[in-house]
């Protein structure tokens, strides 16, 4: 039986059950809402405004009265404000850990470093904010001078995904404002509770009125997205998630060139070499496998492990996953809670059966957690794996690691770059050259050597292929939200 108790929030004020718009929080013109569930104890958590069209407009009516005077502060005073929003996610960094677990289900260890990781963005940002540099170039036209400044793209969409419902909004959120673009983003169905907190901070932070807007549907969500895609007055559309929506709102935005960019779905080869350090490579599998129990766009998909050393890291994996302990994200000790959804779990067990009838074997897990509840799923470990499995050519989203044996580093360099997708990839290896030669090697937009986790505000992330374009966090992250503006000097 799941022992699954919620904990008051300390500032009950942030559990907002509307929609922020123009600096208020408001319902749906037609009244209507949607209910939010707790994925493991199946409970509604509350409801939020089932937004349409016609809101949505008001929603992006709003992001263009503010853009004028947002885009006309300074860089420094825009740094302020997202400061103070990161000083008071900090301070209610124990309230946003409550949201995050309620909605999404992870354990609170997790979702506080979550919700401190997300933060982070704002604090990036807000330091990158003041330091929107142009170019002096020297003119090839004699009596030209050139200079080249960097304007904001105007108002923003975005769009972004429950695994994350902290860090994918301020990841987009942070370059956005720090550029001096207003947005309107959508949260996702699953886990609007933890974006709506955010705003409510940002309220507080003061971020003027107009220049975040939140907006939440769950059958909607179609209609939004063509809203946002479809609007002259929206001029740029950032979108996390899958690879399938990614296509149809690039399709949409198409037909008012909209500038974009995509951080789309993975499936992350994890390469351990002869030569690795075993139980380092043991530990970075596992961290970067199990994470938010396998429901990471980043997290290892195909563990290819050298035969040298296969049994021993089969052996020393499968240990550790063995020690995890399923529950409620709110219990002492818990390492993993439930998936986000039914949806979820079965696609977990049709990759565990599709490899199984393929012949590999389960040596940790494999089954549904009926005891706990329909969306928990036992951490697994599969050995054996061949390319020809599901498994090897779709992102799992879910706590299996799957281990494929491989001889020589050409044959993993290769099957590693068979995947459509291009997010993240690792390897463990000793050997230098090796290390150079491989992280060149494989097709993704970020490499992990000797090292499961690659996250960091500072670091550039987004891939390649099916996984999309554009970057997000570094120093990077901002210029998706602005545009050059050539300025030539005549006659000089
Ligand atoms: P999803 O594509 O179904 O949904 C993502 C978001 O888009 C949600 O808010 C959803 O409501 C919205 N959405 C769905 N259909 C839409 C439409 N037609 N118009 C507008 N919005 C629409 O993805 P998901 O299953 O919720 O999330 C998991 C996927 O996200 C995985 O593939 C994962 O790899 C990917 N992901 C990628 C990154 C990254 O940075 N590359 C990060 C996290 C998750």
């Amino acid at each position: 039986m799941l022992s699954h108790v919620v904990p008051p929030l300390k500032d009950k004020s942030l559990f907002k059950q509307e929609c922020f718009v123009d600096g208020e929080w408001i319902q749906a013109k037609s009244g209507q809402t949607f209910e939010v569930q707790d994925p493991a104890s199946m409970k509604t958590i509350g409801t939020c405004p089932e937004f349409s069209k016609e809101d949505t407009e008001i929603a992006i009516a709003a992001a263009a009265a503010a853009l004028p005077s947002w885009r006309g502060t300074t860089g420094r005073q825009r740094a302020r404000i997202l400061r103070k929003w990161y000083d008071l996610m900090m301070e209610n960094a124990d309230d946003l850990a409550t949201l995050i677990t309620w909605e999404n289900g992870k354990p609170t260890a997790d979702a506080t470093v979550e919700a401190k990781y997300a933060a982070g963005f704002y604090e990036w940002f807000s330091e990158e904010a003041p330091r929107v540099y142009g170019d002096t170039i020297p003119a090839t036209v004699p009596g030209n001078r050139v200079v080249t400044i960097r304007e904001p793209v105007g108002v923003c969409g975005l769009i972004t995904p429950w695994n994350f419902p902290a860090a994918m909004i301020t990841r987009k959120i942070g370059p956005a404002l720090a550029a001096g673009c207003t947005i309107v983003a959508k949260s996702p169905g699953e886990t609007p509770f933890t974006a709506n907190a955010i705003a409510e901070l940002g309220k507080r932070a003061g971020v003027p009125k107009g220049v975040v807007n939140i907006v939440t549907a769950l059958k909607n969500t179609a209609e939004i997205g063509e809203t946002l895609t479809s609007s002259l007055t929206v001029k740029k559309v950032s979108f996390t998630g899958s690879t399938p929506v990614g296509k149809l709102l690039m399709k949409q935005s198409s037909s008012t060139l909209k500038k974009i960019s995509f951080e789309l779905g993975g499936n992350a080869p994890f390469i351990v070499f002869d030569d690795a350090d075993v139980d380092k490579a043991v530990e970075g599998a596992v961290s970067s496998k199990y994470r938010s129990s396998g429901q990471t766009c980043v997290c290892a998909n195909r563990i290819y492990v050298q035969k040298g050393i296969y049994d021993e890291f089969s052996k020393k994996f499968a240990e550790k996953v063995q020690g995890f302990k399923v529950g409620s994200g709110y219990a002492d000790g818990i390492t993993h809670g439930p998936l986000i959804h039914d949806r979820a779990v079965s696609k977990v067990e049709s990759h565990v059966k599709d490899a199984q009838s393929k012949g590999a074997e389960v040596l940790v897990g494999g089954q549904r957690m009926p005891d706990l509840g329909t969306n928990f799923f036992q951490p697994t470990v599969l050995t054996g794996m061949t390319a020809d499995m599901q498994l090897a050519s779709e992102e799992t989203f879910g706590p299996v690691g799957a281990l494929f044996p491989f001889d020589t580093e050409s044959e993993v360099v290769a099957l590693a770059n068979t995947a459509e997708v291009g997010l993240a990839g690792y390897f463990y290896s000793r050997d230098l050259q090796r290390v150079w030669r491989v992280a060149e090697a494989l097709e993704v937009g970020m490499v992990g050597v000797n090292t499961g986790l690659i996250s960091d505000p500072a670091s550039p992330f987004g891939g390649v292929k099916f996984s999309g374009f554009g970057r997000e966090g570094s120093k990077y992250g901002i210029e998706e939200y602005q545009t050059i503006k050539t300025i030539t000097f005549g006659g000089m």
